[in-house]
């Protein structure tokens, strides 16, 4: 599928090629058609999926397409983040998509004075995007101006509930003078986002990304348990430095923190480029190139920007940062172990990260053994990472390395962490999710498969 399927105007696919997309990501390609019909849209995505932009694009086209039939210089479009981050990143979307048109776009946040936002409120606007905290504030000082609101955008509805704005998006609901198409997105449908779809939406049109199933025994994982950044970025280091890897993808969960990981690893000596949505297609082009070419030995990539990615000596996947959605992880591991190659994946766990390696595990369907890699342990054992996420202890870690938590005194001493790698000789063994073999510290299997 291509960008140009949709029909967006010439101006909107102008800037999306300037932006140096290609292709729809999967998400777009399933609600973007939706979207365009009027249909209100419930849609499972996560940040790293390309989701900013399948609401932006259509909602561009739609404001673009005809003036508003309605009186009032308000907003055509509405988008409600929980976030002043996610606010931000949404304006970010317009402006790079909307950069060929005069579209009259801003952001009401908290945190920042209310002068500005008093001026933007009063001149005609097209699309309005805001915390809803903010929004009821100038809500009750009637400051809004919602006579033509035409599309709603509920983003990231389970973090909105999480941080209990469901009943100011409620009352901003309500206060709409007429239905708007609704288009809700989530990283996850849960009961209480479910609850709040059937209350608001009118028979939505539902995306979901299909699970993917994947043949990973030609790939061995290996899970390292990690303190904190620093922690993190010694552990990298170190791992890159064996000799068995020839070429790795990196992944990162943001735009930003790929640039920052791949000036870091450059500083460090390593042949490094960064992959990620806000480069040039020219520069997206020679950094491909020159990894293809085997002139970079790391790419620091995000998820949608690594889609599709073929490199024939792909030896190694790090996650450094877990990907949000536990299919991510199979698309991602699968870069490596191709055409009859054997890979290895590893990640990088830290204890905010455990629930999300949950996921993964339900997903593949049995729990990760931890690898070590000796002088570079993390304070954790894995009983206390396995711990960290149960009901009956709240999260904690220590405040430096090499201090365990109050709470794991007594039992750290060696492997009884329920399948804890082994550790000689600055070498690691461990886990062995698929691969199976004879594997040294980063685990890649001695003998070959063919499959
Ligand atoms: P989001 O899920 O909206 O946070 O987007 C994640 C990243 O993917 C952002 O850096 C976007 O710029 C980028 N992105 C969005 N759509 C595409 C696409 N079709 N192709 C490549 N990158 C994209």
């Amino acid at each position: 599928m291509s960008f140009t399927s949709f029909n967006l105007k010439p101006a909107i696919l102008q800037a999306i090629q300037d932006a140096g997309f290609t292709a729809p990501s999967p998400i777009q390609a399933q609600t973007i058609p939706a979207i365009l019909q009027g249909k209100d849209v419930m849609a499972c995505a996560q940040t790293g999926t390309g989701k900013t932009a399948a609401f932006v694009l259509p909602c561009l086209q739609r404001v673009v397409s005809g003036p508003s039939a309605r009186q009032g210089h308000g907003p055509r479009v509405l988008v409600l983040t929980p976030t002043r981050e996610l606010a931000q990143q949404c304006m970010d979307n317009l402006k790079l998509f909307g950069k060929h048109l005069s579209v009259r776009s801003g952001v009401v946040i908290g945190g920042v004075g209310y002068g500005p936002q008093y001026q933007l409120l009063s001149r005609p606007l097209d699309i309005l995007v805001a915390t809803p905290g903010r929004l009821i504030d100038h809500m009750n000082e009637r400051r809004v101006d919602f006579s033509r609101v035409e599309v709603l955008v509920l983003d990231e509805a389970d973090r909105m509930l999480d941080m209990g704005f469901l009943k100011p998006v409620e009352k901003i609901i309500a206060a709409l003078p007429s239905r708007p198409q609704i288009l809700l997105f989530s990283a996850t449908f849960s009961p209480e986002v479910e609850k709040v779809a059937s209350r608001t939406l009118q028979n939505p049109h539902r995306a979901q990304l299909a699970a993917a199933k994947q043949d990973h025994s030609a790939i061995t994982q290996h899970v390292f348990h990690v303190d904190n950044t620093d922690h993190k970025q010694n552990m990298l280091s170190h791992l890159l430095k064996q000799n068995d890897v020839d070429q790795v993808i990196i992944f990162s969960a943001t735009k930003h923190g790929a640039d920052r990981l791949a000036k870091k690893l450059q500083q460090q000596g390593f042949s490094t480029g960064a992959l990620h949505g806000d480069m040039k297609q020219n520069q997206r082009k020679r950094t491909l190139d020159s990894l293809h070419a085997g002139r970079l030995k790391v790419l620091v990539a995000t998820d949608v920007a690594a889609r599709g990615l073929d490199v024939k000596n792909l030896s190694h996947v790090i996650n450094y940062d877990l990907p949000n959605l536990a299919e991510d992880y199979t698309h991602r591991i699968g870069r490596t172990g191709r055409g009859g190659a054997v890979g290895v994946a590893i990640s990088l766990v830290s204890p905010p990260d455990l629930p999300l390696l949950r996921d993964i595990e339900k997903r593949l369907g049995k729990p990760f053994t931890f690898s070590k890699i000796e002088g570079l342990e993390s304070s954790f054992t894995e009983a206390d990472f396995r711990r960290i996420v149960s009901a009956e202890a709240p999260p904690g870690r220590p405040k430096q390395r090499g201090q365990r938590p109050a709470r794991s005194q007594g039992n750290h001493g060696g492997n009884s962490g329920g399948g804890q790698g082994q550790h000689q000789g600055g070498r690691t063994h461990g886990n062995s999710h698929g691969g199976g073999g004879n594997r040294s510290f980063g685990g890649r299997p001695r003998r070959s498969f063919s499959r």
